[in-house]
C-alpha cells in the first residue's frame, strides 16, 4: 500500500522509534502517546483491520504484543497495561493498517478511559442471542 503511513514505517521510508521487530511484525512508539512507552504493534504486511487479517498473522501479532509487554515488564517493572484495537471507522480506527495499542498504565497516571455502559441492553440478550442461532 503506497500511501499507508505504517507500511512506510515498515519499509523505513518514515522514521520511527522501533522497540521490537521480527520476521512478521514490528512495534514502535505511538507518535501521540497516551502514556510513556505507548507502543503500536503491527504486521509487516498490510491488512486493514480485524476483519481481513488472517488467523496466522493475528497469532504473530499477539506473540509480538507479548514480547513487548514482557520487555516492559523486565526493563521497567511494568505491572499494568491496556491492549486496544480499533477496527473500522465507527470503532474509531484512524490508521487503516491493523495495529494494537500497548498502553502501559502507571499508578495515578490520570488516563482512565471509561466507556459509557448501557445496562438496559440486558433486556435484549435473548433476542440478540437468537440472531446468532443457525
Ligand atoms: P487508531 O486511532 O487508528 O487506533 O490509532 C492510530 C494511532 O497511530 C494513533 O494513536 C496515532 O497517534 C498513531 N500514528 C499516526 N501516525 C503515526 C506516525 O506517523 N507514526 C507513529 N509512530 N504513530 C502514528
Ligand atoms: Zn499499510
Amino acid at each position: 500500500m503506497n500511501d499507508c503511513i505504517f507500511c512506510k514505517i515498515v519499509n523505513g521510508e518514515v522514521p520511527s522509534y522501533k522497540v521490537y521487530e521480527d520476521e512478521y511484525t514490528c512495534a514502535f512508539f505511538d507518535i501521540t502517546p497516551i502514556t510513556e512507552y505507548h507502543t503500536l504493534v503491527i504486521p509487516k504486511k498490510h491488512y486493514v483491520n480485524m476483519f481481513d487479517i488472517p488467523e496466522d498473522e493475528l497469532l504473530s501479532l499477539t506473540k509480538a504484543m507479548k514480547k513487548v509487554v514482557s520487555l516492559y515488564e523486565e526493563k521497567l517493572g511494568l505491572k499494568n497495561v491496556q491492549l486496544l484495537n480499533n477496527s473500522g471507522k465507527y470503532a474509531q480506527q484512524d490508521v487503516f493498517h491493523i495495529h494494537f495499542h500497548v498502553v502501559p498504565r502507571f499508578p495515578k497516571d490520570g488516563k482512565d478511559m471509561k466507556l459509557l455502559r448501557n445496562p438496559a441492553l440486558r433486556d435484549r440478550f435473548d433476542k440478540l442471542l437468537s440472531t446468532l442461532a443457525d
